[in-house]
């Protein structure tokens, strides 16, 4: 059974029903709604899709909600785009969507959906557009134009993105758009939420009380892509729930040869503090348009899974590409197999330090016992999952099931290494949880008759009060 875990984006690849359901069987775990492209209805009428689907295939599936943040991109050009010839001068209009003129006095102009653009440029500064592939140096900033020189040429086209590394952006993290965004992923109920070019811990206490303010509760991923959150990262990774390598802008952002020492780092500060990682972007790039990786990728994504991630993300791949259902089977054969290798790392959390941390300590213990006991299962009965999570950064070498009475905490396990998660009634007795947690493994094929099972729990019925450790033989009578 596969453990890490498989985070695919929805896209146009996907709306065929029959293909969405074969990349749900393939093992997609949670779907990832991207709100930089399509329209509200179109986001809703895929998790209403994967709901379905997900039901009727018995899956636990996640969704997780990405909002765009301060992204900034180009607006429209015409349908062919424009040439931006190297040593030629460009103008950058900030603020505006379209141009009448896009050659206006001889020189190319092009529209940037960014007011502050000129205010936040110096010359000097450097201005990348389509993930670098265009090189711009500015010459002349003002309010109204940026004037820069193009020092790498391509073809420009409509909204592609532009990153200013080394700008301190002074655009609000959280954008009107988010704000408009964040409503719709709060009503259609999403499990979790994904804050783009996070670049401080207030950037997450704001978030979270726009969530609360909607009335949500999702759980919050920084997507660590900015330079600003790398230098910040303890914190950041402290305010967050989860977090995700994401790769793309933060390779545009700061250059892509530091990318594998940082993920390297972003992965072993989220296990130090068991909060879920998700290392993401360009993972089987070439399947967007082939049926088989190359080396490379099937490389990395082991080598991410040896850092010690708990999920990997297919972006293009499964969102526009043409092999979608292929690229998610592909990916969780990888991960089977780098499963399987000396190099995979055990017990990656931190040894606990604190010993009034008890629920670290429980759960590292519980670990070691069902190891030892050679449990078939190592059951967590959590009211928010948190523990659940706790238990799955110890990367216990027996099935992991969390068992929750509450149906979004169940769901937002899917993104949690090697985790699976079945319903239970609430419980107040502890003797009856046991009772409760056998019959669910028992008839979830997970257990049988003399098997040994070992079942964590708290203080019974409170959340956060995990405290003990029964192990238990299936069929055993309980002593009152
Ligand atoms: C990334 O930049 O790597 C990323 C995951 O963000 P997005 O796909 O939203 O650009």
């Amino acid at each position: 059974m596969r453990k890490t875990k498989i985070v695919a984006t929805l896209g146009p690849a996907l709306d065929d029903r029959d293909k969405l359901r074969a990349a749900l069987e393939a093992g997609i775990d949670v779907v990832r709604l991207n709100f930089s492209h399509g329209a509200h209805d179109d986001h809703a009428r895929r998790l209403r899709d994967v709901r379905e689907l997900a039901t009727g295939l018995e899956r636990n599936i996640a969704v997780l909600a990405d909002l765009q943040g301060p992204k900034i991109r180009l607006g429209l050009l015409p349908d062919d785009g424009i040439e931006l010839a190297e040593g030629s001068e460009v103008t950058l209009v900030p603020g505006v969507e379209e141009l009448d003129d896009y050659h206006s006095e001889g020189q190319v102009a092009l529209p940037v959906v960014y007011e502050a653009l000129g205010e936040d440029c110096e010359p000097g500064a450097m201005i990348l557009i389509d993930d670098g592939s265009i090189r711009l140096v500015v010459s002349r900033a003002a309010r109204d134009e940026v004037v820069a020189r193009v020092v790498a040429g391509n073809v420009a086209k409509s909204r592609k993105g532009v990153n200013l590394p080394g700008v301190r952006v002074s655009a609000p993290s959280f954008t009107d758009k988010d704000a408009e965004d964040l409503k719709v992923a709060i009503d259609l109920g999403c499990d979790w939420l994904a804050l783009s070019f996070v670049r401080t811990p207030d950037d997450l206490i704001d978030a979270r009380a726009r969530v609360h303010e909607q009335g949500g509760e999702a759980p919050l991923i920084a997507k660590l892509e900015r330079p600003e959150a790398i230098d910040n990262l303890e914190a950041v990774v402290d305010a967050s729930d989860a977090v995700m390598v994401a790769r793309g802008d933060l390779g545009v952002e700061i250059g892509p040869e530091r990318v594998p020492a940082i993920q390297k780092q972003i992965i072993a500060q989220a296990n130090m503090v068991a909060k879920p990682v998700v290392t993401a972007t360009e993972m089987l790039d070439s399947m967007i348009n082939s049926p088989r990786p190359t080396r490379a990728e099937a490389s990395d994504i082991a080598n991410a899974i040896f850092d010690g991630t708990d999920a990997v993300m297919l972006s293009g791949e499964t969102a526009a590409g043409t092999y979608p259902v292929e690229a998610v089977r592909t990916m969780a054969r990888i991960c089977e197999v780098a499963e399987t290798s000396p190099h995979l790392v055990g017990d990656i959390a931190r040894a606990p330090a604190d010993v009034d941390d008890v629920a670290n300590v429980v759960a590292r213990s519980a670990v070691t016992v069902a190891r030892d006991v050679e449990a078939s299962a190592l059951a967590i009965y959590s009211i928010s999952g948190t523990s659940i999570q706790i238990v799955s950064k110890f990367r216990p070498p027996v099935r992991l099931v969390g068992l929750t009475p509450n149906e979004t905490a169940r769901r937002r396990t899917a993104l949690m290494w090697g985790a699976e998660a079945l319903l239970v009634p609430m419980k107040t007795e502890s003797l009856d949880l046991i009772t409760a947690a056998e019959r669910v493994l028992v008839d979830g094929g997970i257990a049988r008759h003399g098997d040994r099972v070992v079942i964590v729990s708290g203080t019974a019925g409170s959340s956060g009060g995990t405290n003990r450790i029964y192990v238990h033989r299936v069929g055993d009578e309980l002593q009152r």
